[in-house]
């Protein structure tokens, strides 16, 4: 991609360094939906340590991104290179990839006769506090709707590319449109929605309508995508590798790699081929409507 020298967003709070304000810096924590054969009390035991222990709310969160069950730990102590090697190169980059969404969002939702309101980014290491709860790094990058704010710690692009197998600065583009995504979902009620019905619903149910809210994210990032392909900034090869990335984290994929089994009602993201397919058919249509996954089978 196409980044140095363009516009960078100020929507960006950096809590680097600061612990997150949480007071006890504590281990490594994660998501491990290692559900073991039937699935129900394993992940039930896990949200549980989520709400009780952890004090996130795990239906109010939206994301998790970085595919729980994933075989490694990540700290702010392997923290790496981004963006062709230094960390002030990635924070750069994530500025103009931010600002690219601010500039291809604001217009669609112009198009449509309503206003875009910008989200912040939160860049954090270890741990961080949000208006959804505390979370630590390794639960991946997260939205949380009650603040409006994207939360990212870029080691996980380490792990992305070195762990995940997706290396790339597009790589690292998709998972911050995809994290816009729900911003976009939350802005047009979908995230309000699906969380009330999420609250109502059995696990298994819960967990269905998440893959077809983060598959719908994935949709959007290739929303943007598409439009920055059409605006001239995207370079050989950009594409293949979100469409990697986007293989790479499907829960069939991480499952397999972490726990040799794949439980498909637990996944929460979808499947690789899913995630593939949602991000192709934004980008390739361009067209938001393309990217209903609430009808039908998906
Ligand atoms: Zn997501």
């Amino acid at each position: 991609m196409e980044w140095r020298g363009r516009r960078e967003s100020s929507n960006i709070e950096d809590r680097r360094g600061s612990g997150g304000g949480l007071g006890n810096g504590g281990g490594g924590f994660r998501i491990p939906i290692r559900a073991g054969g039937g699935g129900g009390i394993g992940l039930i035991i896990i949200l549980a340590v989520l709400w009780i222990g952890f004090g996130i709310n795990p239906l109010s969160v939206i994301g998790m991104d970085g595919g729980g069950g994933s075989p490694q730990t990540q700290t702010a102590a392997n923290r790496g290179p981004g963006v062709q090697g230094t960390a002030d190169e990635t924070d750069d980059f994530i500025a103009v990839v931010l600002a690219d969404t601010e500039d291809v969002w604001s217009k669609r939702f112009q198009n449509i006769g309503q206003t875009y309101r910008d989200p912040t980014l939160v860049l954090f290491d270890r741990q961080v506090s949000s208006a959804c709860g505390n979370a630590s790094s390794a639960s991946g990058p997260f939205y949380c709707p009650n603040d409006q704010k994207l939360y990212l710690d870029t080691s996980f692009f380490q792990q992305l590319s070195d762990q995940l197998g997706a290396p790339g600065d597009f790589a690292q583009a998709y998972v911050v449109a995809h994290e816009v995504g729900h911003h976009v979902q939350n802005l047009t009620g979908v995230l309000p929605r699906t969380t009330e019905l999420r609250q109502q619903a059995s696990e298994t149910e819960a967990n269905a309508i998440s893959v077809r809210v983060e598959l719908q994210a994935d949709c959007y990032a290739g929303i943007w995508a598409h439009d920055t392909q059409n605006a001239g900034t995207l370079e050989d090869g950009d594409i293949e590798e979100a469409l990697n990335a986007a293989s790479r984290i499907g829960d069939d994929t991480l499952q397999r790699q972490s726990q040799g089994t794949v439980v498909p009602d637990s996944f929460t993201h979808g499947t690789s081929a899913q995630r593939v397919e949602w991000f192709r058919r934004g980008q390739s249509t361009g067209d938001m409507k393309q990217c209903d996954t609430f009808e039908g089978r998906l």
